[in-house]
């Protein structure tokens, strides 16, 4: 008889998981809360306009790759993918922003006009960032289950101890003298939900996937890697359940043994949560929980975010489709984030308009927009607060970018905190899960093994890899591997 098992949450890694647990051989069921699968990676369709509800940022496409290759199949079997040139703008002012070319040959460039001899300096970074990239993207996450310290040592990782000894922002600094270039380099980091000045050096193997690698942006936006995924799980016999809400983890004896999904009782030999870990931990008695709400609030969340999903009756100028502002003090925020939490005094943001390069996610002649200002999770979340923010932005594209579009929105719908709380159990109200700093890397992350419970596992953006879409696909890896070899 086949082994079964009932994932909680349908985000990327319990997606992923399903899918190698499916080839695995076992009997796969995974429960979601929400009427649509995909987690904080949700579409949604309203007035004509589609919307991508989290990710936009389509990087490591080798990751996706690797993924639909142990299926038997390729990316482009479901979507087709464009490299996106300007890969982003990062804007500093009126009149000063700098485009990001598709290749690093052109990136030299940009860089070589900013800062003389800077482009020899990011040859040399980059050398590097790709050979930190081939360590630790293509070897080391794959092998890191994060049960044992010994798995982050290896004649490579030896050999660059230091760099787990200084942080990005220092090593950055050393090298470039001129601040825009500084940001541009200090940013991919964002993505590892920390700041630069609290992110090993080692970690620049980011700068490799946005500089090397490159944006990529699916056809239909990136539900379509959601809908990728979907599709072979249901090829290899997945059952997905939507609006399923999981209120318990029913234990006997220390092991798992089922799950109550909408009152009802479902029975199964192994569990395993996608959901945020800290919430999946309040379905088990608290004698039954690995970890403390003391070790939580102990811990670096990576940020929480303020959203818009908007759509405009124009066509918009002097933007692209991914676009950074970095007009204001970059510290002051990072420090507003982490360090003293509050509402930002000068937000930097991010906005992307996905019908610029995919027309057909906007009606005809209009636009599509999503703006993003991180802020740090657990923040009182109101609506006059979210509107004071949403002025603040809009008057910096309009000065920026020199149009008048506040009169041109005809749809808009914010997101932030309480949402992240309410749509996604979210602890804190947190976005991308457990920030990936020093002592939040491997084995010192929350296990994808429960110590207390038998056959109960976790994956996601809180345990290990840790935050982003490719992290959170080899997180739903390496835990199939590991319920694989755990007899029930
Ligand atoms: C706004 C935003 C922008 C982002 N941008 C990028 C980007 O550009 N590039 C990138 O790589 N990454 C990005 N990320 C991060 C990336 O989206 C996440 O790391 C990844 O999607 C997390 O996947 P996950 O598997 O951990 O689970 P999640 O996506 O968090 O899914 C967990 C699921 O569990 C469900 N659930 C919770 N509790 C229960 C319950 N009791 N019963 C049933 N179901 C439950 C939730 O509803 C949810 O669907 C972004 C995230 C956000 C929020």
């Amino acid at each position: 008889m086949k082994k079964n098992i009932a994932i909680i949450g349908s985000g990327f890694s319990s997606l992923s998981a399903a899918c190698y647990l499916a080839k695995k051989g076992f009997e796969v069921h995974v429960y979601e809360k929400n009427d649509t699968l995909g987690g904080r990676a949700r579409q949604f369709k309203e007035n004509g306009f589609t919307f991508d509800m989290g990710p936009s940022w389509y990087w490591m496409p080798d990751v996706f790759e690797r993924f639909f290759n142990d299926f038997d199949k390729k990316s482009t079997d479901f979507y087709s993918l464009k490299k996106l040139n300007p890969a982003y703008h990062v804007y500093f002012g009126e009149n000063n922003y700098v485009a990001i070319p598709d290749e690093l040959e052109k990136i030299c460039k940009v860089f070589e006009k900013e800062e003389k001899g800077s482009s020899v300096e990011l040859l040399k970074f980059m050398k590097m960032a790709k050979e930190n990239y081939r360590i630790a993207v293509t070897e080391m996450l794959y092998k890191m289950p994060g049960i044992s310290p010994f798995e982050l040592v290896s004649i490579d990782t030896v050999k660059r101890v230091g760099y787990f000894f200084t942080n990005i922002k220092k090593q950055v600094h050393k090298r470039f003298k001129n601040p825009k270039l500084r940001s541009i380099l200090e940013f991919p980091v964002l993505f590892l939900g920390a700041d630069s000045s609290n992110t090993p050096a080692f970690y620049n193997f980011m700068n490799y996937a946005d500089f090397g690698l490159g944006t990529w942006q699916p056809n239909n936006g990136f539900y379509d890697v959601v809908k990728a995924m979907i599709k072979i799980g249901k090829s290899l016999g997945v059952h997905y359940h939507n609006n399923s809400n999981v209120t318990q983890i029913i234990t006997k004896n220390n092991s798992a043994t089922g799950i109550i999904v909408n009152n009802k009782i479902i029975n199964s030999q192994y569990i395993l949560s996608g959901a945020d870990y800290n919430h999946a931990e309040t379905l088990l008695p608290e004698s039954q929980r690995q970890y403390s709400q003391k070790y939580w609030s102990s811990k670096t969340l990576a940020p929480s975010s303020l959203l818009f999903y908007l759509g405009f009756d124009k066509k918009l100028e002097n933007l692209t489709h991914h676009n950074l502002f970095f007009d204001t003090d970059i510290n002051l925020h990072t420090k507003e984030i982490y360090d003293d939490p509050k509402w930002p005094s000068k937000p930097l943001f991010y906005a992307n308009f996905t019908s610029m390069t995919n027309a057909h996610t906007a009606p005809e002649g209009c636009e599509n927009g999503f703006i993003l200002v991180p802020i740090a999770p657990g923040l009182e979340d109101n609506e006059d607060l979210r509107e004071k923010y949403f002025n603040i932005i809009i008057n910096r594209i309009e000065k920026i970018t020199k149009q008048k579009i506040k009169e041109n929105i005809i749809y808009k719908k914010s997101f932030c905190v309480n949402d992240f709380v309410s749509e996604y159990n979210s602890y804190q109200g947190n976005a991308y899960g457990l920030a990936n700093t020093l002592l939040q890397t491997s084995f010192l992350r929350p296990k994808l093994k429960s110590s207390k419970v038998k056959n109960l596992f976790f994956t996601g953006q809180l345990t290990v890899p840790g935050p982003g879409v490719p992290p959170s696909i080899i997180s739903g890896k390496l835990v199939a591997d590991l319920i694989e070899n755990t007899n029930p």
